[in-house]
């Protein structure tokens, strides 16, 4: 057990900030003292976690982020932020020349605005093997002649337009390149490593594409090793796997397949978002993916495997349209299921009355507030309907926050929300933010009574903070989190803990 002191902490429930909290053997939260050394007479023998004058507060909980997709930047070349081709190309052969025994290389990274556009023959120079360049978007790439060959060889049929691959057979390429099992028994504790040291300690897995993965989650949480709780979202195709079985009945204690994940549209940043009006600078309205028919059938077949949340994606405002067309049909139908919208980014106003209506909850990304000063070209006064939390908010639409890693740092997204949300249907407060990144999505996950806040009887998911966020002139890009505890166990290496004879000099 633990006696965290000697700092802020912050309970939500009152209006001033705790001064104690102690936590039991097993990671739960058993006392909060609004007093200092209010709780000097609970158990001896807790540790004293001294804060250093610190602020407490509840872990993230990141409702669209992914762990065992983004784990593959580790084994891949990630040349994400590289200003030009020119550069690119240097830099992916030399990481051919480092890994000679590679069957296949990947890298991600390409920026059409700064790499220009690219197909197989511009590639092709770089080397004789199978090589695919994803875009940093994670909705297209680009494979090189040897990969198409050796596609064609394994029979995977995936259309391209010279190598060009984007949405369903950018996915085919993408699963088919991920990290084998046994390398991602390594891979996602060494994601889960960075998520802690960002205060993230609960994540919602928005696209799990293989058994391997699954398989991989499943065998980490039964042998302890996920310091991390996970709620999977499948794709549907892996419902037709013959060993999906096993992987259903498999909950916790802290990975579940919670749902599974459904595309109707592509991203505003590779114009393949579905609008009701046309992008200015190209002449259409993006890719709608998916008809009623085809997702009925897909949320029919999870719901008789026993699935009861139901992920959506969807960007544009004519997908998010749709989205609820299809849960104000099906959700009189499935009357125990939950729905979500993954990004419901640009949302016609006209909308919002009618999701107050339906169980459904917009997953939404903070950072993504960035497009509303730099998609001006594509959107013009659409720019307006960029993430609205201030319309929603009142309007009383459940809302959580995620990250889609991009970038997954939750204090720099809810910086550019408030930093680009500049028309005031977009404007939320610091407070309403990190409640959104933080009960926001434990309520979503049905886990409001373990998770989401400090409160007596919740797990001490909490992270240290070296500034408070609350304090308008703090910036929230610079603050700190100095140490992240997952069920009363501290994560971060940083933690020296002080014995049973700091505490009792400390509350004489
Ligand atoms: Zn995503």
């Amino acid at each position: 057990m633990h006696l965290f002191t000697n700092g802020f902490i912050f309970f939500s429930k009152e209006t001033a900030w705790a001064k104690e909290l102690l936590t039991d053997d097993n990671g739960t939260i058993v006392a909060i003292s609004k007093t200092e050394h209010g709780l000097k007479h609970s158990e001896r023998d807790a540790e004293i976690v001294d804060l250093k004058g610190g602020y407490l507060f509840p872990a993230f909980e990141d409702a669209h982020n992914h762990p065992a997709m983004m784990c593959r930047l580790f084994s891949d070349l990630n040349i994400n932020g590289v200003q030009s081709w020119t550069e690119a190309q240097a830099a992916i052969r030399s990481y051919i020349a480092a890994h000679p025994r590679k069957e296949w290389y990947s890298v991600y990274g390409w920026n059409n605005a700064t790499w220009g556009d690219l197909k197989d023959t511009d590639i092709d120079p770089l080397t004789e093997k199978p090589l695919f360049i994803m875009n940093i978007s994670f909705h297209g790439g680009v494979l090189n002649t040897a990969a198409q060959r050796k596609l064609r060889e394994d029979r995977v049929e995936v259309a391209h337009d010279h190598g060009v691959v984007e949405e369903e057979q950018f996915q085919i390429v993408e699963a088919l390149t991920l990290p084998k099992y046994d390398e991602l028994l390594s891979l996602i504790p060494q994601f889960e490593r960075e998520l802690h040291t960002q205060g993230i300690v609960s994540v919602h897995d928005m696209w799990i594409a293989t058994m391997d993965q699954l398989e991989a989650y499943m065998d980490l949480d039964r042998t302890g090793k996920l310091s991390l709780n996970v709620a999977g979202h499948i794709s549907s195709d892996l419902l037709n796997h013959p060993k999906i079985h096993a992987a259903l009945a498999h909950t916790g204690p802290h990975f579940s397949v919670a749902g599974i994940k459904i595309f109707l549209d592509g991203a505003i940043g590779v114009h393949t978002a579905f609008m009701s009006n046309p992008y200015k600078d190209v002449r259409h309205r993006g890719i709608p993916r998916g008809s009623f028919p085809d997702v009925a059938t897909k949320i029919a077949k999870a719901y008789h495997a026993g699935l009861r949340s139901f992920a959506i994606h969807a960007i544009g405002d004519a997908a998010i349209s749709t989205v609820l067309t299809i849960c104000e049909k099906l959700s009189r139908k499935y009357t125990d299921a939950s729905w979500r919208i993954e990004h419901s980014e640009v949302i016609h106003p006209r909308d919002i009355q009618r999701m107050v209506h339906l169980p459904i909850t917009l997953v939404m990304q903070p950072n993504f507030s960035w497009d509303i000063g730099n998609y001006k070209d594509r959107l013009g006064d659409m720019v307006r309907w960029i993430n609205p939390f201030r319309l929603l908010l009142n309007g009383n639409v459940a809302v959580a926050f995620g990250s889609d890693n991009m970038p997954t740092n939750p204090f720099q997204g809810i910086a550019w929300a408030l930093e680009y949300g500049a028309y005031p249907e977009q404007k939320i407060t610091r407070k309403e933010a990190m409640a959104l990144y933080t009960a926001g999505g434990a309520k979503l996950a049905q886990e409001k009574k373990t998770r989401g806040s400090i409160d007596v009887g919740k797990k001490a998911n909490l992270m240290l903070l070296d500034q408070n966020p609350f304090d308008e002139t703090v910036s929230l890009e610079r603050i700190r989190v100095l140490e992240t505890w997952f069920e009363g166990k501290p994560q971060l290496s940083s933690r020296v803990m002080e014995r049973h004879p700091a505490h009792a000099q400390h509350i004489a």
